[in-house]
């Protein structure tokens, strides 16, 4: 029946449709935070050197993107080959695509690695890198470790601080869901441009039966495998009408650059893999200097020594040391040395008996859903800060830097809300920390 082909949107009905998940940024800043990551990631990733391998992924790229559902926003799309064995292919937010030699290498013809590419361009078109942090963040609430890496404007100092491309793996790891979703709609972009739809599934069934789940390729560690991957895109397949005949599978042009990219010479990995961050050296930062900038949130004022870093903004903020934020062994970005101010809403009346205890529990059962090795070294007592009666808590916890960290909680009812000031350092150093600690805890005024 020729009467679809002439009438492309026929069998569109059927096709399975994705709302974007719940993400605070907008598409803009995708494009800003993705545009500021590939930055880095290009200086950082051994490139191919190669210009017809970069314009070949090009061409390929605008053919997929042409038929990619972006909800109308143009994003800038652009394509670069790596020079790394390894099999993987990440996709930015915004667009900024790189694609392994090894993903190239291991592709059987121009349909799969149109499918690892329109797998990737899904990611970004259903901006799922921003999605996810957006879900991580919240997760962390009370701790504003993430808040502060993408907080307020989506370029924040702590991208500069982690080295930005490694603040960047951040948005590189997916749920499975999200997996789903990117073959689905990759499925769909494939078929639209006329490719054998059903080279998606079969390489990454391929390369993971290949490793036989021994080393499963790299690939797979930012991209869970979802079940019944295989299935789901011939489901789709079938929605879209089947797979029609004479779809595109292979290119000469494919198999010259394949051939092209296998001859280029080997760069050995020294420290990154795609989309990994590279491990932080770890070592104490300097000590806190005893000389003091201001800083004025709307909540309160304080002090803290001028050779650390704020991060965040307004009552959201962190203070830390060169060094004293590095990435844990989960791969999130961590606070192992500083101080970290937030004010968090009281449900009730915050004059009320008891409204401090309550609301710092509650704080505190938050922290442990971020950090599930939290416990409470010390029960709270009472304290002043800048005269007005708060809480302090001593939390033990585990360091990003390795070992165990000490985290001083002091918290107070405010107008605003609950204000907590969590100073933390590992415990083998606390008691370096334990004087500016003090120091900053004294400098703290609230307003009228
Ligand atoms: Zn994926």
């Amino acid at each position: 029946m020729l009467v679809c082909l002439l009438i492309v949107p026929c069998a569109m009905a059927q096709r399975t449709q994705f709302k974007q998940g719940w993400n605070r940024y907008s598409p803009q800043e995708d494009i800003s935070l993705g545009k500021q990551v590939a930055a880095d990631a290009e200086k950082q990733l051994p490139s191919c050197n190669a210009p017809n391998v970069d314009a070949y992924l090009t061409e390929l790229g605008k053919k997929l993107v042409a038929k990619l559902p972006t909800g109308g926003v143009e994003y800038p799309f652009e394509f670069h080959c790596v020079n790394d064995k390894a099999i993987n292919a990440f996709a930015l937010p915004g667009g900024y695509v790189f694609v392994n030699r090894g993903a190239i290498e291991a592709s059987d013809n121009e349909a799969q690695l149109a499918g690892v590419m329109a797998h990737e361009l899904s990611h970004v078109a259903l901006r799922h890198g921003t999605s996810e942090a957006t879900k991580a963040q919240f997760a962390q609430t009370g701790v504003g470790i993430l808040g502060a890496i993408f907080g307020g404007n989506a370029g924040g100092a702590l991208l500069t601080e982690l080295g930005r491309f490694s603040a960047g793996g951040v948005l590189l790891r997916y749920s499975r869901s999200a997996e789903t979703q990117a073959d689905v709609v990759g499925t769909q972009v494939l078929y639209d441009a006329g490719y054998d739809s059903r080279a998606l599934a079969q390489f990454f069934e391929k390369i993971e039966a290949e490793s036989k789940g021994q080393n499963p390729p790299e690939f797979f560690s930012d991209h869970p495998n979802p079940e019944h991957r295989v299935e789901r895109v011939q489901e789709e397949i079938d929605k879209l009408g089947g797979l029609p005949r004479n779809v595109k599978r292979d290119s000469a042009e494919f198999e010259a650059i394949k051939r092209e990219v296998l001859a280029l010479p080997i760069v050995r990995k020294e420290t990154l893999a795609a989309g990994r961050p590279a491990p932080r050296p770890i070592g104490p930062p300097p000590a806190p200097s005893t000389n003091y900038a201001e800083y004025h949130g709307s909540a309160f004022g304080m002090k803290y020594p001028d050779n650390w870093k704020k991060y965040g903004e307004k009552d959201d903020i962190s203070f830390a040391p060169d060094g004293g934020v590095m990435e844990g062994e989960d791969g999130q970005a961590g606070l192992s040395y500083g101080v970290i101010v937030n004010v968090t809403k009281v449900e009730g009346d915050p004059a009320g008996e008891k409204a401090l205890e309550k609301a710092t529990q509650e704080l505190i059962g938050t922290l442990q859903k971020g950090n599930p090795k939290m416990k409470i070294a010390r029960q709270p007592g009472r304290v002043r800060l800048n005269g007005q009666p708060g809480l302090s808590t001593y939390l033990s916890n585990e360091s990003p830097a390795g070992g165990e960290e000490t985290d001083w909680l002091i918290t107070v009812i405010r107008p605003e809300g609950l204000v907590s000031f969590i100073c933390v350092a590992p415990q083998k150093n606390y008691e370096k920390y334990d004087q500016t600690f003090s120091s900053i805890l004294d400098s703290v005024r609230f307003g009228k």
